[in-house]
């Protein structure tokens, strides 16, 4: 259900990791007419708001006060008030420590209706992904979440430290860092035990979590040391302990390595997404965009004779995808492959499958995959991913004296037109698109510095990304690349290649990558 006019939704984004949003939230933001969001949501968190939705940013700038919690409430109002409809993101839930009552409050009184979507909370997330466990059958039957951080403006304490010290069970402190060693001082002073274990959980469920153990008596010294910044949490109670057996994160196959991605952004995100999962910090530097090149005479009256070929050679996904674009402009459609030149049983090129039409050779499993979602079984995917190989695997095609077509990119290898001339077919290569340098941005070049690994999964990645950073390329990084192909550029670019895929495709990259990793 999208969101409705002249309403505010109270909607929580979780605790940073973008996989915690729920789907309510993700639904509300993808329809909603203006967001108001905070400092602390998940990066991504407005990728899906509408492209003419209106993002205000309402949270704490460094160094600068935060827009007064009156000013939010008035914005609110006057914007459900003129039609629109309204998120009000926050980080974690709303009201655990969020402001979201207050802001109810004040909506409800100037008479605009709200709703309110729950988050996942910092204090039971964090800690899950420390290995925390909040209550335990052993050792806590109750949990208390707490602020640490009083309203400075309060004469009198809030927090009854009497109180908190007998309660029977887990404490976890939102907004604790910043006052921890006088907290724990009143702690031990009302009668908490200072040998109580306990830890400070920085950064929970975003890159770069780490957790510090100590105890109610030591934690805020270790946390000094350790240098512990926001947001964090601290949790005190027994249930630290369970860490020892629970722990997972820091169990993952690359966990804390990280990992830059320097595909074109439009593919980067599976490779991304998998790094992710198996524990990475990822940097997208994307050195390469696509631009289609499908408007153009070559491209077209390849396109109106596309039936003819008796074999047609895409070499990578972008070029199935571009191809069957190019045919959809023409008015055409996957049809138009079974056209006039359709072998006939017994001919070479027929016998390898599916319907007979025009033969159809993809480079590799990706570029068969994405013919497949265009309705194309390739006839002919070599094992190894590169043109040599196709070359090899097309040996067995009737192409003397044949037309013969090579959808491509602008600065792909001849090895393939070459080949099929020389055994007499009439080749077309077109040009389907272009890769071109993309600026990677400072932040991005900043974050790859100090970087693991550093990934390659095509020349024109290695070209673009090491002209691009120059004396900025992070040297200590290890540089894995997809194959021999790649790892020649890379070469020819200065590098030393430490790792190549011995499948080169992007599951290859990934289980090279995870070969080297020491666990
Ligand atoms: N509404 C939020 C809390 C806002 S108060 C929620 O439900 O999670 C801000 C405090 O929450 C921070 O000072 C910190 O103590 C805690 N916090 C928020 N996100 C956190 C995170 N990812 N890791 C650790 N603590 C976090």
């Amino acid at each position: 259900m999208s969101a409705r006019t002249g309403v505010v939704y109270l909607v929580g984004a979780g605790p940073g990791d973008p996989g915690l949003m729920t789907v309510r939230a993700l639904e509300l933001i993808g329809s909603a007419d203006v967001v108001f969001y905070d400092r602390l949501i998940p990066p991504g968190a407005l990728d899906g708001a509408r492209e003419d939705a209106e993002l205000v940013y309402v949270g704490k700038a460094p160094g600068r006060p935060s827009v007064p919690q009156e000013e939010i409430g008035e914005q609110l109002i006057e914007a459900a008030r003129s039609g629109k409809s309204v998120v009000r993101l926050k980080g974690g839930d709303p009201f655990v420590f969020g402001r979201g009552g207050e802001e109810g409050e004040a909506l409800r009184a100037a008479g605009v209706e709200f709703e309110v979507v729950p988050g996942v909370t910092a204090g039971v997330a964090a800690t899950a992904y420390a290995g925390i466990p909040v209550t335990h059958r052993d050792d806590a039957s109750a949990v208390a979440f707490v602020t640490g951080h009083e309203d400075p403006e309060k004469t009198e304490s809030a927090i009854d430290w009497d109180a908190l010290a007998r309660f029977p069970g887990t404490l976890v402190f939102y907004m604790g860092v910043k006052r921890l060693a006088a907290n724990a001082a009143a702690l031990i002073e009302a009668g908490r035990d200072a040998e109580e274990p306990a830890a400070a959980i920085e950064r929970g469920t975003m890159d770069g979590q780490r957790t510090v153990v100590a105890t109610l008596g030591t934690l805020a010294e270790a946390v000094e040391r350790e240098d512990v910044g926001a947001p964090a949490l601290i949790v005190v109670g027994p249930v630290v302990q369970r860490r020892e057996a629970l722990a997972w994160l820091e169990r993952r196959p690359l966990h804390g390595r990280r990992v830059v991605v320097t595909r074109a952004r439009a593919q980067a995100s599976g490779l991304a997404a998998t790094l992710r999962g198996l524990g990475a910090e990822v940097v997208e530097l994307p050195a390469i965009r696509i631009e289609p090149r499908i408007e153009n005479d070559e491209v077209r009256s390849a396109v109106q004779k596309i039936g003819d070929y008796a074999l047609i050679c895409v070499t990578s996904p972008n070029g199935a995808h571009l191809l069957f674009e190019a045919l959809g402009a023409a008015g055409f459609d996957a049809r138009a492959l079974g056209g006039p030149s359709r072998q006939q049983p017994g001919e070479a090129g027929a016998g390898t499958g599916g319907p007979a039409g025009t033969t159809i050779a993809a480079i590799g499993p990706g570029t068969a995959r994405a013919l497949a979602s265009h309705g194309i079984a390739a006839d002919v995917v070599p094992e190894r991913f590169v043109a040599e190989a196709l070359v090899e695997a097309i040996a067995g095609i009737e192409v003397s004296g044949r037309p013969v077509l090579i959808a491509r990119a602008a600065e792909a290898r001849d090895v393939l037109p070459d080949a099929l001339r020389d055994r007499g077919a009439e080749v077309d290569v077109v040009t389907l698109y272009e890769t071109v340098r993309e600026e990677p941005s400072a932040d991005a070049i900043e974050d790859a510095q100090n970087a693991d690994y550093v990934t390659f999964t095509s020349s024109s990645t290695v070209r673009n990304l090491t002209e691009a950073l120059g004396e900025r390329f992070p040297r200590g990084a290890r540089v894995v690349s997809i194959g021999p192909v790649t790892s020649e550029a890379a070469r020819a670019a200065g590098l030393e290649v430490d790792v190549e895929a011995n499948r080169h495709d992007i599951e290859g990259l990934i289980d090279a990558l995870l070969a080297d990793a020491p666990r």
